[in-house]
């Protein structure tokens, strides 16, 4: 049995970084970058009004001051216009400020008589202009390498001009939920029969991470139909099973992978839930056998699979995100693996919720955080630990 540590260390080291491509940026959402990208225009581009009012001069503006209206500038085509004291321009929000000007006055703030309006406020210099390069300049970076594209990156790119970026490569995912005892959601359960939770847990982890899910199958424990499913699910980038990979008679996984000339890097990992995971290889298919107890696969998915996904994806950042909490009870872990306590991060506090046994999958649900508490560790109520968010 290797350290989950160990483990992980060894899947990242086998898994691939998948080809990169260009794609538009329309279809970038959630995609991983594959270069830094760096800012080809300032944002705003240029100086601009910040409101429907008047582009005025304010150096030689007062309260109760009347200035000429020499013409008009609407958004969308610059005019060229330039003023002088006692002189204002008609402006629009985005139109470009007029040569000459330093401020814009509301148009709340003035009062319209013809050709003319009368300030009803003072005017400091710079007031409602936007400045060019005040948010962005030119040349800045705005998307590093392995960083995910998310809704606000798209339009900064869009803001830019972009079309199109390189990102890395979509993962295809295979799932096999393997068991005698499993019946699809929906239809009749039979005495000792159970539905089957993983396929649809699987999958949805899957999307999480933005692989696409090819299929999603379920098998009996037996030998030629899971072997015709393996190699069907081999024909994705990653093959996720589900039970089978542990110790008794029906459970046949490892046998099959190994008939089907599979390398098994790893099986069993010194992890609490999850030690008989299992990790190989079938050609350019990465393989993960996960314990078929809904919190084992939930954890071994989120340690061991995720972080191959997303390095295959292009990612940087490879981790469940950490945050502080206080946690609210005594915890300690007088066994032999790291302990895996689900809990509920509220107001920075972590509570573990329902029983922490592999099969309580009502308490995973409850759950939105996970503390890993280390052998040997003993930690007291009120002590502050990191934890991850899954949710
Ligand atoms: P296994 O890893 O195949 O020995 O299964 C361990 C436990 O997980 C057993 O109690 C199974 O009934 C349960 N189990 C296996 N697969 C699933 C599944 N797809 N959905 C829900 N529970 C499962
Ligand atoms: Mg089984």
């Amino acid at each position: 049995m290797i350290s989950e540590e160990e483990a992980r260390n060894k899947i990242l080291d086998i898994v691939r970084s998948l080809p990169v491509r260009k794609l538009s940026i329309s279809k970038s959402l959630d995609f991983f970058a594959a270069e830094d990208q760096f800012a080809r225009l300032p944002l705003p581009a240029f100086d601009n009004s910040a409101m429907d009012g008047y582009a005025v001069i304010a150096g030689s503006c007062k309260k109760g001051q009347r200035l000429r209206v020499i013409g008009e500038q609407p958004a969308g085509r610059d005019k060229q216009l330039c003023i002088s004291r006692g002189e204002a321009v008609r402006i629009f929000t985005g139109a470009p400020v007029p040569a000459g000007a330093d401020a814009i006055v509301m148009q709340e703030d003035v009062t319209r008589e013809g050709n003319k309006i009368v300030l009803n406020v003072d005017v400091d210099h710079g007031d409602f202009v936007r400045r060019r390069g005040c948010d962005l300049v030119e040349g800045q970076k705005i998307l590093a390498k392995g960083e995910r594209i998310r809704t606000a990156t798209t339009a900064l790119l869009a803001s830019q001009g972009f079309a199109e970026v390189t990102v890395g490569g979509e993962v295809n995912a295979a799932v096999i939920s393997t068991g005698d005892e499993l019946v699809k959601p929906g239809e009749k359960l039979e005495p000792g029969q159970i539905y089957d939770s993983n396929s649809l847990l699987l999958a949805a982890l899957l999307k999480r991470c933005g692989a696409v899910v090819d299929s999603v199958e379920h098998c009996r424990d037996e030998r030629e139909p899971l072997m015709e499913a393996i190699k069907s699910g081999i024909k994705s980038h990653i093959l996720i099973i589900s039970g089978g990979v542990s110790v008794g008679e029906h459970d046949l996984v490892k046998d099959i992978l190994r008939g089907l000339g599979a390398k098994i890097d790893i099986w069993r990992v010194a992890i609490k839930p999850g030690k008989p995971f299992l990790f190989g290889e079938i050609g350019d298919c990465a393989v993960f056998g996960l314990p078929g107890n809904p919190v084992s696969a939930f954890i071994t998915f989120l340690q061991f699979a995720r972080p191959a996904i997303l390095k295959m994806m292009g990612a940087t950042n490879l981790d469940l995100r950490k945050v502080p909490a206080k946690l609210t009870v005594d915890l300690s872990n007088d066994g032999e693996r790291p302990h895996y306590v689900r809990g509920k991060l509220e107001h920075r506090q972590f509570i573990p919720v329902g029983r922490q046994e592999s099969h309580a999958l009502f308490g995973l649900s409850r759950s939105n955080a996970l503390l890993q508490v280390a052998v040997g560790q003993s930690l007291k109520a009120d002590e502050i630990v990191d934890v991850q968010i899954w949710d």
